[in-house]
């Protein structure tokens, strides 16, 4: 591991906007890059460049289904499901394309009290969800403190009993100290979330003002390794897509995994690619930079999944329902569903207090369900990892070659059992039992089936949270 290169900035502008200085690959070059990318084993930043680089319509449809092979051979037909939890919109940033920066005056403000944080939990709880995020607008009120207290809050929720309870919590906050790191982690949080926004530095400056903390481009860049340092295995990074020319950021966000690879002997856990929607009250979400179009979206997913093929893709709510039962099959590994990003909107049936953008995708959890067991996808809600330990290094051991797929199939199998035995209709619940049928049927580890049918038996005999 390279300690030298720790906390150092990585991102090298000229170096990523010349290698995208090129033509589009010829087809002996793109076939070269896409075989070995069927290895399993990522892709250069040069490899990355020329399939960046393409514009024709027959090469993209090559990479989109070399993504779809990578994405079956080692995520399977699952799709891990969570929801965030907006604590507070109240920020002292000012970035120019959130409804939540300071100045804009039309947003109504509010930080949950720990209370209204319990209310939302029971609420996504009574959904069926098992995950979420948790997040925020940066503010001294919620500091290291109350992100603390709220992750102990959300964790002491139990319903029906105590057989219903949140089992994993992501957060995603503003760049801190190694020693805050040090603080989240001893509340057991899964993974870090905080996007570069554009790692563009140049551009940076013009979306984040000087003088908010927001402002400072190196001392977000960095924050990935102050986590790793404080001791959070598990980060997620992003980039907001809309900003800057999107094939810088996706080749940025190749780099900053090269980084994480090189200094702390393993990448992000997760990648997310939200893409700039409107927002009130946002002058740059309104009349977006450099808007990146359904075409260069689905490509750019693609080209992310094979060069980062362990790396697990987020999309949200952003999104709309099409386009999200497509990226599915290319890339994406977690959704949100059932989302809201206005704070108290799940207690207060959907009203809550100022949203940060508009949503695409406005469906509740149970129609997202169904819409993936119509396109053959097991929903999950599996934690096994972090509860077995494997985090981090660890959990890409187990994933490289291949062994986690002896986990997350009969994990998702088992979590969705238990939401279609807890939460969901007739239909659902009819549709989901054949689906779980089909993809026994379908499992290639035939050894470990005896096993998993007897799990499934004990959920059916009210036994939760089971996992391998
Ligand atoms: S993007 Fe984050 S930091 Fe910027 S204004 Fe919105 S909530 Fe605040
Ligand atoms: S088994 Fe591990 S990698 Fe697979 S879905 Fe569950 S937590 Fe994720």
């Amino acid at each position: 591991m390279n300690l030298e290169k720790r906390n150092k900035v990585f991102i090298d502008r000229d170096k990523l906007y010349n290698l995208l200085d090129r033509k589009a690959p010829q087809e002996n070059e793109l076939d070269e890059i896409l075989n070995k990318a069927l290895k399993l084993k990522g892709l250069s930043l040069t490899d990355v460049a020329a399939l960046l680089c393409t514009e024709d319509e027959k090469q993209i449809e090559k990479i989109m289904q070399t993504a779809h092979t990578v994405k079956e051979e080692i995520y399977g037909k699952r799709l891990v499901l969570f929801a965030p939890i907006y604590t507070g919109n109240v920020c002292c940033n000012n970035c120019t394309y959130c409804s939540f920066r300071k100045d804009n005056h039309q947003l109504k403000r509010k930080i949950l009290t720990m209370d209204e944080i319990a209310d939302e939990t029971r609420a996504l709880l009574r959904q069926g969800h098992k995950r979420v995020l948790l997040i925020c607008g940066e503010n001294h009120k919620n500091d290291t403190s109350y992100m603390c207290e709220a992750i102990r809050t959300v964790y002491g929720v139990k319903e029906r009993g105590g057989k219903d309870y949140i089992r994993r919590i992501n957060i995603e906050l503003a760049p801190m100290e190694v020693e805050d790191f040090r603080r989240l982690h001893e509340q057991k949080i899964g993974t870090y979330v905080c996007f570069q926004e554009t790692y563009d530095p140049v551009e940076y400056k013009r979306f984040h003002p000087a003088g908010t903390p927001k402002a400072d481009y190196e001392y977000r860049l960095t924050v990935m390794d102050r986590a790793q340092e404080g001791g959070i295995n598990d980060v997620g990074i992003g980039a907001l897509l809309g900003l800057t020319d999107y094939r810088f950021e996706v080749m940025a966000m190749i780099e900053h995994a090269n980084h994480l690879e090189e200094c702390f002997g393993c990448g992000p856990h997760t990648v997310s690619i939200p893409r700039l929607e409107p927002a009130q009250g946002a002058p740059d979400a309104q009349n977006v930079p450099c808007p990146v179009n359904d075409g260069d979206f689905k490509k750019l997913t693609a080209v992310i999944r094979i060069a980062l093929p362990y790396t697990g893709m987020i999309l949200s709510t952003r999104e709309n329902s099409a386009m999200r039962n497509v990226l599915i099959n290319y890339g994406i590994s977690q959704i949100s569903a059932g989302s809201r990003t206005n704070p108290g909107a799940y207690a207060e049936d959907g009203k809550g207090t100022g949203s940060q953008f508009e949503l695409g995708d406005h469906r509740e959890m149970e129609e997202v369900i169904n819409s993936f067991i119509d396109e053959g996808y097991v929903p999950s809600f599996c934690t096994g990892c972090y509860r077995k330990g494997r985090v981090g290094g660890d959990f890409m051991d187990l994933a490289k070659p291949g062994l986690i797929k002896q986990y997350c199939l009969p994990n998702a199998l088992f979590t969705f059992k238990e939401y279609l035995e807890d939460f969901a209709g007739e239909d659902t619940k009819r549709k989901g039992t054949a689906l779980i049928k089909r993809m026994l049927e379908e499992y290639d580890q035939r050894q470990l089936i005896p096993k998993i049918e007897k799990n499934l038996v004990e959920i059916e005999n009210g036994q939760r949270d089971i996992y391998f």
